[in-house]
């Protein structure tokens, strides 16, 4: 294997320990340019300290997170800046449009024929000057606090959504895109801080302008405004409702098809070793074009729309003014309205049309926020498929009896895996699960660690059924090493350390020479504090499964389940994990899902399972003496070289 230039000066990174983790750790992709060095330091000297974060976690959701997620429901918590940014908005709505009233106090007092006066018409220009400097002054104020806000709900939010994932079982991430999840944290998110940034408050500002111009009309003069209202509202309105019908259509539209470039995009990089093995970079792209493809009809569609709404209000406006032209000079002339009056008008109507183009731009962003928090809430309402119950129990320190009774599964309800298995696993005993592929042994463990809930019967732990108890007092005595086991971004000393972070350094030494790591350790140039990529990709299987094995052995579970943990692992890693097994199930119950003959035939029992039940229960010289499904395994497998027969045997 070689070793990329990608390690190095490892020492000290932590898990999201941020520039130092990614700086230090001397990563290919993850340094900052020497030329931006400085820059970036500066920058880091500034940042406030951040405190560490006293998180507690229950299964349960508490009050505060039971709450439906709603716009007010998140703005809740900061009900002051929310007071604040309206008052705002009020203040600024109300400085905006004094402009026209000034003028036409100007045009009146100073200007028309009778009444010249420089000084009214000087005064009003600094009046003007300090109302626009103050409305200038307010909506810089209004912009600050909207984004503190925004960023503080959304903060909430990301953390709240990140702990329902946490809470989420199984089930829901199988069935999920993984692409899907992430646009959630994603998209969705900055759909909603888009929304409570500009979205509401340009809302709030608009629909407010809309109601000061109205009243504004109707106090300048009735008969115009109301002219103004009957001729060109219903035109407005009901273009306006088309409009919404349009949009609504579109947005839905780009809404599920950037979902589904997104999740396209994940799958591919997630599994672009399987793609370029199997050349398939040009099908993936010719598939992803299509996706984009699709979005970007979508879009195109939405930016039609879009511009049919903008001329054609515009063009609705200069209908009114051309009406108000003609209605209102015949007013002036029949001294019915004074010139200043009419000209304040005209500002006002302008200003009546702006905020249902803003409103419109805006709509947009309301869309996008309303259906991201629609997606938000029902991810957030989607409850755990294996919750605890309320008034669950501590799981005591057991000596580590499992017992399957008369359990039956399927993942759909309606097609069973497992049918009616009753099986029970003493205390301190290991008992190898072998059968044919698919047969339902990964099942069997996924159940004994409530990876999920049987459909029919119970499973118990020491006598107790494992449903009652709390899942974090069940799993802190259950130790699992997956088939492939899951490294994290950070050194080998946190990715051992995994399970139980109070580890001692001694008991971490130990772990290494129990399982065999040593001649890794030794060879990496930081020794465990060398950091290791996400997912592990940098370490072979073996080296991989040797780590997990490690740090099963550190965590010190009561009862243990190796998934296939030593299927990756040469015939000399094998005999070292042999020891280390030996080790590691001393005075332990283990459920061993076994390929190999060799890890099952070092059980103290061997449950044969096909067909989703058991076929043959027994030590395994009682099964090879009994001549039954596991001895023509066996003899198969001696055949083959001793080398993955069960598979080929199924
Ligand atoms: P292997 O030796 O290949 O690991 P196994 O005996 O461990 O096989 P299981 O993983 O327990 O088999 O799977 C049992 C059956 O359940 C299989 O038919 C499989 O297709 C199905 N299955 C497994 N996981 C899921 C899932 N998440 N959703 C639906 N069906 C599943």
């Amino acid at each position: 294997m070689a070793w990329g230039g990608g390690w190095g000066g490892g020492g000290g990174a932590g898990f999201g320990g941020g520039h130092v983790a990614s700086s230090s750790a001397n990563l290919p992709f993850g340094g900052i340019p020497t030329e931006l060095q400085a820059g970036a330091s500066k920058i880091l000297a500034q940042e406030p300290p951040h405190e560490p974060s006293h998180l507690s976690f229950s299964q349960l959701p508490s009050e505060r997170e039971r709450r439906r997620l709603t716009l007010p429901s998140m703005l809740w918590d900061y009900k002051r800046w929310v007071v604040l940014g309206s008052l705002l908005v009020i203040v600024i709505s109300l400085l905006l449009q004094s402009g026209p009233r000034l003028t036409e106090y100007a045009i009146n007092r100073g200007m028309v024929p009778g009444h010249h006066s420089l000084k009214v018409i000087a005064t009003t220009a600094v009046v003007f000057l300090v109302v626009a400097l103050l409305g200038t002054f307010a909506q810089r104020s209004q912009a600050i606090v909207t984004g503190k806000l925004a960023s503080r709900v959304m903060h909430d939010l990301r953390i709240r959504v990140f702990t329902h994932y946490q809470r989420l079982s199984l089930d829901f991430f199988t069935d999920e895109k993984a692409g899907v999840l992430m646009s959630r944290m994603t998209s969705d998110i900055e759909n909603l801080q888009q929304l409570i940034q500009d979205g509401v408050s340009q809302f709030a500002l608009q629909g407010l302008t809309m109601i000061v111009i109205t009243a504004v009309l109707f106090t300048t003069n009735v008969a115009l405004a109301t002219w103004t209202i009957v001729l060109v509202v219903p035109i407005l309105f009901a273009f306006t409702i088309w409009f919404h019908h349009a949009s609504e259509r579109g947005y839905l539209l780009s809404r599920d098809r950037i979902a589904n470039v997104l999740a396209d995009l994940s799958e591919s990089l997630y599994g672009i070793r399987v793609v370029t093995a199997n050349n398939r970079q040009r099908r993936n792209i010719v598939n992803h074009r299509h996706v984009v493809g699709a979005y970007r009809d979508a879009n195109l569609y939405t930016g039609r729309v879009n511009a049919i709404y903008g001329p054609v209000t515009i063009m609705i406006g200069i209908l009114g003014q051309a009406l108000l032209l003609g209605i209102g000079g015949r007013m002036v002339l029949h001294h019915q309205l004074s010139i200043g009056a009419l000209i304040a008008f005209f500002l006002y109507l302008n200003r009546f049309f702006q905020p249902i183009q803003l409103l419109v731009q805006q709509y947009n962003a309301l869309q996008q926020g309303r259906s991201s928090i629609i997606r938000l809430r029902e991810l957030l309402e989607t409850p755990p498929s294996v919750d605890e119950i309320v008034g669950a129990t501590t799981l005591p320190a057991i000596a580590g009896r499992i017992t399957f009774e008369n359990v039956s599964f399927g993942y759909d309800p309606t097609r069973l895996v497992l049918r009616d298995v009753n099986l029970e696993i003493a205390p301190g005993e290991s008992v190898a699960f072998v059968g044919p592929t698919g047969a339902g042994k990964s099942t069997m463990a996924k159940l004994a660690n409530r990876f999920y809930d049987p459909t029919s019967g119970r499973v118990l732990l020491d006598g107790i059924d494992i449903k009652t108890v709390t899942l974090h007092s069940l799993r802190s005595q259950l130790g699992v090493v997956p088939q492939e086991p899951f490294l994290f971004a950070g050194t080998m000393k946190q990715n051992l350390r995994f399970g139980r972070p109070d580890a001692t350094d001694d008991e971490l030494e130990e772990a290494i020479d129990v399982v065999g790591l040593r001649e890794l350790v030794e060879r990496l140039p930081n020794g465990i504090d060398t950091v290791v990529h996400e997912r592990g990709q940098t370490l072979s299987a073996g080296e991989r499964q040797l780590l997990a094995l490690a740090r099963a052995f550190l965590a010190r579970p009561r009862v243990l389940i190796l998934d296939e943990a030593t299927s990756s692992l040469d015939l000399q890693s094998e005999t070292v994990i042999e020891r280390a097994l030996d080790r590691l199930l001393e005075g332990r119950s283990a459920i061993l899902i076994a390929h190999r003959l060799t890890t099952a035939q070092r059980a103290d029992r061997i449950v044969v399972i096909d067909q989703g039940g058991i076929v043959e229960v027994g030590t395994p010289d009682e099964l090879l003496r009994h001549e039954g499904a596991y001895a023509t395994m066996y003899a198969a497998w001696l055949a083959s070289g001793g080398r993955d027969a069960t598979r080929e045997s199924a």
